[in-house]
Protein backbone atom coordinates (compact mmCIF):
# COMPACT_ATOMS: atom_id res chain seq x y z
CA UNK A 1 0.00 0.00 0.00
CA UNK A 2 1.37 3.34 -1.01
CA UNK A 3 2.91 4.81 2.44
CA UNK A 4 1.31 8.90 1.81
CA UNK A 5 -1.94 9.69 0.72
CA UNK A 6 -3.35 11.28 -2.79
CA UNK A 7 -3.86 13.87 -0.84
CA UNK A 8 0.37 14.94 0.26
CA UNK A 9 1.74 13.81 -2.83
CA UNK A 10 -0.81 16.06 -5.01
CA UNK A 11 -0.12 18.83 -3.04
CA UNK A 12 2.84 21.66 -3.76
CA UNK A 13 5.34 22.55 -1.06
CA UNK A 14 4.95 26.17 -0.16
CA UNK A 15 7.28 27.76 -3.13
CA UNK A 16 8.40 30.78 -0.44
CA UNK A 17 9.07 28.71 2.26
CA UNK A 18 11.11 26.01 0.02
CA UNK A 19 13.07 29.14 -1.70
CA UNK A 20 13.85 30.46 2.25
CA UNK A 21 15.44 26.75 2.87
CA UNK A 22 16.88 26.89 -0.18
CA UNK A 23 19.21 30.01 0.91
CA UNK A 24 19.29 28.80 4.25
CA UNK A 25 21.00 26.01 3.20
CA UNK A 26 23.50 27.49 0.84
CA UNK A 27 24.03 30.13 3.75
CA UNK A 28 25.22 27.27 5.69
CA UNK A 29 27.22 26.04 2.98
CA UNK A 30 29.01 29.41 3.03
CA UNK A 31 27.43 31.18 0.27
CA UNK A 32 26.76 34.83 1.11
CA UNK A 33 22.80 34.24 0.12
CA UNK A 34 20.99 37.59 -0.05
CA UNK A 35 17.60 36.41 0.92
CA UNK A 36 14.63 38.69 -0.59
CA UNK A 37 12.16 35.20 -0.95
CA UNK A 38 10.84 35.22 2.82
CA UNK A 39 7.23 37.96 3.09
CA UNK A 40 8.35 38.53 6.89
CA UNK A 41 9.56 41.64 8.25
CA UNK A 42 13.06 42.14 9.21
CA UNK A 43 12.54 44.53 11.79
CA UNK A 44 11.89 42.61 15.73
CA UNK A 45 8.66 42.89 17.52
CA UNK A 46 8.72 46.01 19.51
CA UNK A 47 9.11 46.10 23.40
CA UNK A 48 5.83 47.03 24.09
CA UNK A 49 4.77 43.65 23.12
CA UNK A 50 7.63 41.73 24.36
CA UNK A 51 6.95 42.79 27.36
CA UNK A 52 3.44 42.38 27.29
CA UNK A 53 4.69 38.36 26.56
CA UNK A 54 6.94 38.42 29.47
CA UNK A 55 4.52 39.63 31.84
CA UNK A 56 2.15 36.96 30.75
CA UNK A 57 4.88 34.50 31.01
CA UNK A 58 4.93 35.59 35.35
CA UNK A 59 1.64 35.70 35.39
CA UNK A 60 1.57 32.14 34.77
CA UNK A 61 -0.40 32.01 31.48
CA UNK A 62 0.22 28.34 31.01
CA UNK A 63 -3.36 26.40 30.50
CA UNK A 64 -5.02 26.22 27.29
CA UNK A 65 -7.07 28.45 25.66
CA UNK A 66 -10.49 28.80 24.61
CA UNK A 67 -10.27 27.42 21.13
CA UNK A 68 -11.38 30.33 19.26
CA UNK A 69 -9.38 32.83 21.55
CA UNK A 70 -8.90 34.66 25.05
CA UNK A 71 -11.98 36.88 25.24
CA UNK A 72 -10.23 39.82 26.19
CA UNK A 73 -8.00 39.21 22.63
CA UNK A 74 -11.37 38.60 21.27
CA UNK A 75 -12.28 41.85 22.00
CA UNK A 76 -9.07 43.88 21.62
CA UNK A 77 -9.98 42.33 18.01
CA UNK A 78 -13.68 43.62 17.97
CA UNK A 79 -12.11 47.07 18.72
CA UNK A 80 -9.75 46.73 15.94
CA UNK A 81 -12.52 45.74 13.68
CA UNK A 82 -14.43 48.69 14.30
CA UNK A 83 -11.29 51.35 14.86
CA UNK A 84 -9.53 50.89 11.59
CA UNK A 85 -12.08 49.47 9.07
CA UNK A 86 -15.44 50.16 10.45
CA UNK A 87 -16.55 46.86 10.87
CA UNK A 88 -18.65 45.90 14.06
CA UNK A 89 -18.72 42.35 15.20
CA UNK A 90 -19.80 40.78 18.29
CA UNK A 91 -17.73 37.69 20.30
CA UNK A 92 -19.14 34.88 18.69
CA UNK A 93 -18.07 36.14 15.28
CA UNK A 94 -14.07 36.48 15.72
CA UNK A 95 -12.03 32.89 15.63
CA UNK A 96 -8.06 33.52 16.74
CA UNK A 97 -5.88 30.83 14.77
CA UNK A 98 -2.66 30.04 14.82
CA UNK A 99 -1.36 32.25 11.84
CA UNK A 100 -3.81 33.95 9.73
CA UNK A 101 -3.04 30.84 7.28
CA UNK A 102 -4.64 28.29 9.73
CA UNK A 103 -7.26 30.51 9.59
CA UNK A 104 -7.54 30.29 5.27
CA UNK A 105 -7.24 26.37 6.11
CA UNK A 106 -10.21 26.30 8.88
CA UNK A 107 -12.29 28.08 6.09
CA UNK A 108 -11.57 25.90 3.50
CA UNK A 109 -11.99 23.46 5.62
CA UNK A 110 -15.44 24.11 6.82
CA UNK A 111 -16.93 25.30 3.58
CA UNK A 112 -15.54 23.55 0.80
CA UNK A 113 -17.05 20.47 -0.42
CA UNK A 114 -15.53 18.25 -3.68
CA UNK A 115 -15.47 20.21 -6.78
CA UNK A 116 -16.65 23.72 -5.37
CA UNK A 117 -15.09 26.73 -6.63
CA UNK A 118 -13.54 29.10 -5.64
CA UNK A 119 -12.11 32.61 -8.01
CA UNK A 120 -8.41 33.33 -7.04
CA UNK A 121 -7.40 36.77 -8.91
CA UNK A 122 -4.04 36.27 -9.77
CA UNK A 123 -1.42 36.92 -8.90
CA UNK A 124 -2.57 35.48 -5.46
CA UNK A 125 -0.67 34.62 -2.39
CA UNK A 126 1.34 31.01 -2.70
CA UNK A 127 -0.61 29.23 -0.51
CA UNK A 128 -4.44 29.86 -1.45
CA UNK A 129 -4.74 27.31 -4.15
CA UNK A 130 -2.70 24.53 -2.28
CA UNK A 131 -4.97 25.27 0.40
CA UNK A 132 -8.13 24.70 -1.84
CA UNK A 133 -7.23 21.85 -3.64
CA UNK A 134 -6.24 20.43 -0.47
CA UNK A 135 -10.10 20.62 0.89
CA UNK A 136 -11.25 19.02 -2.90
CA UNK A 137 -12.09 22.39 -3.94
CA UNK A 138 -11.23 24.03 -7.32
CA UNK A 139 -9.38 26.77 -7.89
CA UNK A 140 -10.47 28.76 -10.48
CA UNK A 141 -7.63 31.35 -11.41
CA UNK A 142 -8.45 34.78 -13.26
CA UNK A 143 -5.75 36.46 -14.98
CA UNK A 144 -4.48 39.78 -14.43
CA UNK A 145 -1.84 41.53 -15.88
CA UNK A 146 0.56 44.60 -15.63
CA UNK A 147 -1.68 47.11 -17.38
CA UNK A 148 -4.53 46.48 -14.51
CA UNK A 149 -1.88 46.69 -11.83
CA UNK A 150 -2.82 42.96 -11.34
CA UNK A 151 -6.58 43.85 -10.41
CA UNK A 152 -9.09 41.85 -11.66
CA UNK A 153 -11.70 43.97 -13.60
CA UNK A 154 -15.84 42.98 -12.68
CA UNK A 155 -16.08 42.07 -15.99
CA UNK A 156 -13.92 39.32 -15.46
CA UNK A 157 -14.93 38.03 -12.02
CA UNK A 158 -18.51 37.88 -14.02
CA UNK A 159 -16.84 35.80 -16.56
CA UNK A 160 -15.15 33.76 -13.92
CA UNK A 161 -18.83 32.73 -11.72
CA UNK A 162 -20.06 29.55 -12.54
CA UNK A 163 -23.24 27.80 -10.92
CA UNK A 164 -20.20 25.82 -8.76
CA UNK A 165 -18.77 28.85 -7.55
CA UNK A 166 -18.70 28.95 -3.75
CA UNK A 167 -16.14 31.56 -2.91
CA UNK A 168 -13.52 34.45 -4.19
CA UNK A 169 -10.50 34.64 -2.06
CA UNK A 170 -7.64 38.02 -2.71
CA UNK A 171 -5.67 40.22 -0.60
CA UNK A 172 -5.50 43.56 -0.76
CA UNK A 173 -2.80 45.17 -0.31
CA UNK A 174 -2.25 42.04 -2.52
CA UNK A 175 1.12 39.41 -1.67
CA UNK A 176 2.51 39.53 -4.26
CA UNK A 177 2.09 41.92 -6.72
CA UNK A 178 1.55 45.26 -3.94
CA UNK A 179 -2.07 46.18 -5.80
CA UNK A 180 -4.27 48.11 -3.41
CA UNK A 181 -8.22 47.95 -4.86
CA UNK A 182 -9.73 51.48 -3.80
CA UNK A 183 -13.13 51.25 -2.35
CA UNK A 184 -14.46 52.09 -5.85
CA UNK A 185 -12.91 49.24 -7.14
CA UNK A 186 -14.06 46.96 -4.18
CA UNK A 187 -17.72 48.31 -4.89
CA UNK A 188 -17.14 47.42 -8.85
CA UNK A 189 -16.77 44.41 -7.87
CA UNK A 190 -19.14 43.87 -5.02
CA UNK A 191 -22.06 45.26 -7.50
CA UNK A 192 -21.26 41.81 -9.25
CA UNK A 193 -21.37 39.57 -6.37
CA UNK A 194 -24.95 41.30 -5.16
CA UNK A 195 -26.22 39.37 -8.43
CA UNK A 196 -24.62 35.87 -6.88
CA UNK A 197 -25.99 35.96 -3.45
CA UNK A 198 -24.69 32.16 -2.71
CA UNK A 199 -21.20 32.92 -3.09
CA UNK A 200 -18.56 34.09 0.02
CA UNK A 201 -15.98 35.96 0.07
CA UNK A 202 -12.39 36.03 2.01
CA UNK A 203 -10.95 39.39 2.46
CA UNK A 204 -7.13 38.97 3.45
CA UNK A 205 -5.95 42.00 4.40
CA UNK A 206 -3.45 41.12 6.46
CA UNK A 207 -1.20 43.81 5.03
CA UNK A 208 -3.62 46.32 5.76
CA UNK A 209 -1.15 48.48 7.30
CA UNK A 210 1.28 48.77 4.94
CA UNK A 211 -0.57 50.76 2.82
CA UNK A 212 1.59 53.73 1.10
CA UNK A 213 -1.38 54.83 -0.64
CA UNK A 214 -5.23 56.50 0.17
CA UNK A 215 -5.73 53.89 2.93
CA UNK A 216 -7.33 50.70 3.37
CA UNK A 217 -10.91 49.66 2.74
CA UNK A 218 -12.39 46.68 3.38
CA UNK A 219 -15.16 44.77 1.23
CA UNK A 220 -17.30 43.74 4.13
CA UNK A 221 -17.95 47.52 4.78
CA UNK A 222 -20.64 47.41 2.82
CA UNK A 223 -23.92 46.17 3.95
CA UNK A 224 -24.97 43.90 1.08
CA UNK A 225 -21.23 42.23 1.17
CA UNK A 226 -20.87 41.96 5.24
CA UNK A 227 -22.89 39.00 5.73
CA UNK A 228 -21.14 37.30 2.78
CA UNK A 229 -17.85 37.87 4.12
CA UNK A 230 -15.01 36.51 5.99
CA UNK A 231 -12.28 39.03 6.83
CA UNK A 232 -8.63 37.58 7.24
CA UNK A 233 -6.04 39.36 9.31
CA UNK A 234 -3.24 38.39 11.92
CA UNK A 235 -0.15 40.60 13.34
CA UNK A 236 3.12 39.03 11.56
CA UNK A 237 3.01 41.71 9.20
CA UNK A 238 2.09 45.05 10.92
CA UNK A 239 3.92 44.15 14.27
CA UNK A 240 6.66 42.13 12.62
CA UNK A 241 5.08 39.28 14.05
CA UNK A 242 5.70 35.94 12.14
CA UNK A 243 7.02 33.50 14.61
CA UNK A 244 4.36 34.87 17.15
CA UNK A 245 1.67 32.96 15.43
CA UNK A 246 -1.24 33.98 15.48
CA UNK A 247 -3.71 35.51 13.03
CA UNK A 248 -7.49 36.02 13.35
CA UNK A 249 -11.20 36.51 11.34
CA UNK A 250 -14.06 38.67 11.63
CA UNK A 251 -17.02 36.39 10.12
CA UNK A 252 -20.66 35.33 9.94
CA UNK A 253 -21.52 33.58 13.06
CA UNK A 254 -22.29 30.19 11.63
CA UNK A 255 -18.70 30.56 9.81
CA UNK A 256 -17.16 31.64 12.97
CA UNK A 257 -18.82 28.79 14.96
CA UNK A 258 -17.56 26.32 12.45
CA UNK A 259 -13.89 27.14 12.68
CA UNK A 260 -14.01 26.67 16.13
CA UNK A 261 -15.02 22.97 15.65
CA UNK A 262 -12.76 22.28 13.45
CA UNK A 263 -10.06 24.31 15.03
CA UNK A 264 -11.00 22.36 18.18
CA UNK A 265 -10.45 19.03 16.67
CA UNK A 266 -7.30 20.22 15.11
CA UNK A 267 -4.65 22.24 16.90
CA UNK A 268 -7.17 23.49 19.97
CA UNK A 269 -6.67 26.97 20.93
CA UNK A 270 -3.54 29.38 19.51
CA UNK A 271 -0.62 29.63 22.34
CA UNK A 272 -1.38 31.67 25.09
CA UNK A 273 1.56 33.32 25.25
CA UNK A 274 1.13 34.95 21.99
CA UNK A 275 -2.04 35.72 23.09
CA UNK A 276 -2.17 37.64 25.41
CA UNK A 277 0.75 39.97 23.50
CA UNK A 278 -1.80 40.49 21.16
CA UNK A 279 -4.03 41.44 23.00
CA UNK A 280 -1.49 44.50 24.11
CA UNK A 281 -0.41 45.19 20.04
CA UNK A 282 -3.93 45.48 19.33
CA UNK A 283 -4.96 47.87 22.08
CA UNK A 284 -2.22 50.71 21.01
CA UNK A 285 -2.79 52.63 17.88
CA UNK A 286 -1.11 51.36 14.67
CA UNK A 287 0.60 54.99 14.87
CA UNK A 288 2.89 52.80 16.98
CA UNK A 289 4.19 50.64 13.96
CA UNK A 290 4.27 54.01 11.43
CA UNK A 291 8.20 53.62 11.84
CA UNK A 292 8.01 50.44 10.43
CA UNK A 293 5.94 51.03 7.47
CA UNK A 294 7.80 55.07 6.91
CA UNK A 295 11.14 53.05 5.99
CA UNK A 296 9.00 50.27 3.96
CA UNK A 297 7.75 52.80 1.56
CA UNK A 298 11.38 54.21 1.65
CA UNK A 299 12.69 50.69 0.12
CA UNK A 300 9.82 50.43 -1.54
CA UNK A 301 11.36 53.66 -3.95
CA UNK A 302 14.35 52.52 -3.80
CA UNK A 303 14.13 49.09 -4.94
CA UNK A 304 11.65 50.07 -7.94
CA UNK A 305 13.90 52.52 -9.15
CA UNK A 306 16.51 50.78 -9.05
CA UNK A 307 14.53 47.86 -11.08
CA UNK A 308 13.06 50.23 -13.21
CA UNK A 309 17.13 50.70 -14.21
CA UNK A 310 17.38 47.56 -15.69
CA UNK A 311 16.30 46.59 -19.13
CA UNK A 312 14.23 43.49 -18.98
CA UNK A 313 12.63 44.09 -15.77
CA UNK A 314 8.77 45.71 -16.28
CA UNK A 315 7.39 46.11 -12.24
CA UNK A 316 4.21 48.24 -11.32
CA UNK A 317 3.82 50.29 -8.71
CA UNK A 318 3.42 48.19 -5.57
CA UNK A 319 1.11 50.92 -3.14
CA UNK A 320 1.07 48.16 -0.14
CA UNK A 321 2.92 45.24 1.47
CA UNK A 322 6.99 44.87 0.81
CA UNK A 323 7.16 42.77 -2.60
CA UNK A 324 8.00 44.15 -5.70
CA UNK A 325 6.43 41.34 -8.53
CA UNK A 326 8.49 42.38 -11.61
CA UNK A 327 7.27 41.22 -15.31
CA UNK A 328 10.52 39.08 -16.25
CA UNK A 329 9.58 37.47 -19.57
CA UNK A 330 12.02 39.21 -21.52
CA UNK A 331 14.59 36.95 -20.45
CA UNK A 332 12.52 33.67 -21.67
CA UNK A 333 15.05 31.85 -24.41
CA UNK A 334 17.90 33.81 -23.81
CA UNK A 335 21.16 32.19 -22.48
CA UNK A 336 23.06 33.51 -19.69
CA UNK A 337 26.30 32.27 -19.13
CA UNK A 338 25.25 29.20 -20.51
CA UNK A 339 22.05 28.36 -18.85
CA UNK A 340 18.77 28.64 -20.87
CA UNK A 341 16.16 30.18 -18.99
CA UNK A 342 12.90 28.78 -20.13
CA UNK A 343 10.22 30.55 -17.69
CA UNK A 344 10.26 32.63 -14.28
CA UNK A 345 11.39 29.10 -11.79
CA UNK A 346 14.28 29.16 -14.34
CA UNK A 347 15.12 32.88 -14.00
CA UNK A 348 14.54 32.84 -10.24
CA UNK A 349 17.14 30.00 -9.58
CA UNK A 350 19.30 31.53 -11.92
CA UNK A 351 19.27 34.46 -9.86
CA UNK A 352 20.48 32.43 -6.83
CA UNK A 353 23.32 30.54 -8.36
CA UNK A 354 24.42 33.18 -10.34
CA UNK A 355 23.89 36.43 -8.66
CA UNK A 356 23.40 34.64 -4.98
CA UNK A 357 19.77 36.44 -4.20
CA UNK A 358 17.18 34.76 -3.55
CA UNK A 359 13.94 35.23 -5.03
CA UNK A 360 10.64 33.58 -5.74
CA UNK A 361 8.88 32.69 -9.41
CA UNK A 362 5.71 33.89 -10.50
CA UNK A 363 4.80 30.37 -10.71
CA UNK A 364 4.28 29.92 -7.49
CA UNK A 365 1.19 32.75 -7.10
CA UNK A 366 -0.35 32.13 -10.80
CA UNK A 367 1.77 34.25 -13.01
CA UNK A 368 4.81 32.42 -14.81
CA UNK A 369 6.08 35.75 -16.24
CA UNK A 370 7.08 37.42 -13.03
CA UNK A 371 9.34 37.03 -10.18
CA UNK A 372 8.58 38.22 -6.63
CA UNK A 373 11.36 40.23 -5.05
CA UNK A 374 10.52 41.07 -1.09
CA UNK A 375 11.91 44.49 0.10
CA UNK A 376 11.60 43.62 3.58
CA UNK A 377 15.23 43.85 4.17
CA UNK A 378 17.93 46.92 4.78
CA UNK A 379 18.69 49.27 2.31
CA UNK A 380 22.17 48.11 1.37
CA UNK A 381 20.77 44.70 1.04
CA UNK A 382 18.28 45.88 -1.23
CA UNK A 383 21.13 48.31 -3.37
CA UNK A 384 23.41 45.43 -3.18
CA UNK A 385 20.92 42.76 -4.30
CA UNK A 386 20.20 44.68 -7.22
CA UNK A 387 23.80 45.28 -8.19
CA UNK A 388 24.60 41.91 -7.95
CA UNK A 389 21.13 41.13 -9.98
CA UNK A 390 22.19 43.37 -12.82
CA UNK A 391 26.04 41.81 -13.27
CA UNK A 392 24.04 38.26 -13.35
CA UNK A 393 22.04 39.45 -16.51
CA UNK A 394 24.52 41.64 -18.40
N1 LIG B 1 -2.07 35.90 3.81
C1 LIG B 1 -1.10 36.51 3.10
C2 LIG B 1 -1.51 37.33 1.94
C3 LIG B 1 0.24 36.36 3.47
O1 LIG B 1 1.19 36.96 2.77
C4 LIG B 1 0.57 35.54 4.56
C5 LIG B 1 2.03 35.32 4.83
N2 LIG B 1 2.44 35.34 6.01
C6 LIG B 1 -0.48 34.94 5.28
C7 LIG B 1 -1.78 35.13 4.87
C8 LIG B 1 -0.24 34.07 6.46
O2 LIG B 1 0.21 34.81 7.53
P1 LIG B 1 0.42 34.22 8.98
O3 LIG B 1 0.05 32.79 8.95
O4 LIG B 1 1.84 34.46 9.32
O5 LIG B 1 -0.50 35.02 9.87
N1 LIG C 1 3.54 34.89 3.68
C1 LIG C 1 4.95 35.05 3.59
C2 LIG C 1 5.37 34.97 2.14
O1 LIG C 1 4.54 35.02 1.28
C3 LIG C 1 5.65 34.09 4.50
C4 LIG C 1 5.88 32.71 3.99
C5 LIG C 1 4.65 31.86 3.96
O2 LIG C 1 3.95 31.80 4.97
O3 LIG C 1 4.42 31.31 2.91
O4 LIG C 1 6.52 34.90 1.86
Amino acid sequence: MQLLSDRILNMATSATLAMAAKARALRGEGKDIIGLSLGEPDFNTPDFIKEAAIKAINDDYNSYTPVDGYVELKEAIITKFKRDNNLAYTLPQIVVSTGAKQALANIAGIMLNQGDEVILPCPYWVSYSDIVKLNDGVPVEVKTSIDTDFKMTPAQLEAAITPKTKMMWFSSPCNPSGSVYSKAELRALADVLVKHPNIYVVSDEIYEHINYGEGHASIAEFSDMYDRTITVNGVSKAFAMTGWRIGYIGAPEKIARACNKLQGQITSGANCIAQRAVITALNESPSRVQFMIDEFKVRRDLILGLLNDIEGFKSNTPEGAFYVFPDVSHFFGKTLRGTTINNATDFSLYLLEEALVATVTGEAFGNPNCIRISYAASQEQIIEAIKRIKGAIS
